[in-house]
């Protein structure tokens, strides 16, 4: 689970989070939703300490990410997380991709770490790519590996941030099927998305940010389906 409380972050005079409170509660999957620049990357990166915010709590699970003592490095091992480039290592095969931080991080054997990675490359439809190079993947593949590669360090929380906005339509839908299976396998997700049929239909609750702030939050149908405040309309008569 994932606990927000009082959230701010700004780049010099920029206020970027403006007091933001968000809970994912264990095994939930939330969608992140709000227009370009209203902050919701910038969320994510503060959840796993890419950046560090200057006001507010932020729990994973029992762990106090915001406490000035926390181990990072620990925080990212229970953390995986999923960019809208995928950010393979382009000079590893995919299996290399998915066995080096098992090894340098979590200190597993080389057997261990292959037998995870099979296993998880076989959860996203890619054991048989292997032994290949990202180069060699399509779009939505090299995804598919990233999310895997994620799965292989058995995060307890996954953060996806616009993880089909640089695909092909096409591939699209494989990756999204794969993030709607690790939701029904009780994967707890925090998920920035415009992709609103996956926000409706897989996640528990909808949050709509505008300019810093939690402007509307509520089930996925009613958020997305009838959304209350003004801004969330606007926004999504934009996006639908
Ligand atoms: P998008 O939908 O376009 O990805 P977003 O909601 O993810 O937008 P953020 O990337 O979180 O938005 O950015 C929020 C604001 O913070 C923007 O005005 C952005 O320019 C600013 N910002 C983000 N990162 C930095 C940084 N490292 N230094 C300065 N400003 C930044
Ligand atoms: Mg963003």
């Amino acid at each position: 689970s994932v606990s927000i409380d009082g959230l701010h972050k700004s780049y010099g005079s920029l206020d970027v989070l403006k007091g933001i409170s968000l809970e994912v509660g264990p095994g939930e999957v939330v969608c992140l939703i709000g227009p370009s620049g209203s902050g919701k990357s910038t969320l994510l990166r503060c959840v796993n300490l890419l950046e560090t915010p200057q006001q507010g709590v932020i729990r994973i699970g029992d762990v106090e990410v915001t406490d000035p003592e926390v181990d990072i490095d620990a925080v990212r091992r229970r953390v995986g997380m999923v960019f809208q480039q995928f950010n393979l290592f382009p000079n590893m095969s995919v299996l290399g991709n998915l066995t080096v931080a098992q090894r340098k991080v979590l200190g597993r054997s080389e057997a261990e770490a292959r037998k995870t990675a099979m296993l998880n490359l076989e959860r996203v439809g890619l054991a048989e790519k292997a032994e290949n190079a990202p180069a060699q993947l399509s779009g939505g593949q090299q995804q598919r590996v990233a999310i895997a590669r994620a799965l292989s360090m058995d995060p307890e929380l996954m953060l996806f941030d616009e993880p089909t906005s640089a695909l092909d339509p096409e591939t699209v839908g494989d990756v999204l099927a794969i993030m709607r299976d690790l939701a029904k396998e009780g994967m707890t997700m925090l998920v920035v998305t415009h992709e609103m049929a996956f926000a409706r239909d897989v996640a528990d609750r909808v949050v709509f940010m505008d300019g810093g702030v939690v402007v509307e939050e509520g089930p996925a149908r009613e958020v997305v389906g009838a959304p209350q405040h003004k801004r969330t309309q606007a926004f999504l008569s934009r996006v639908l």
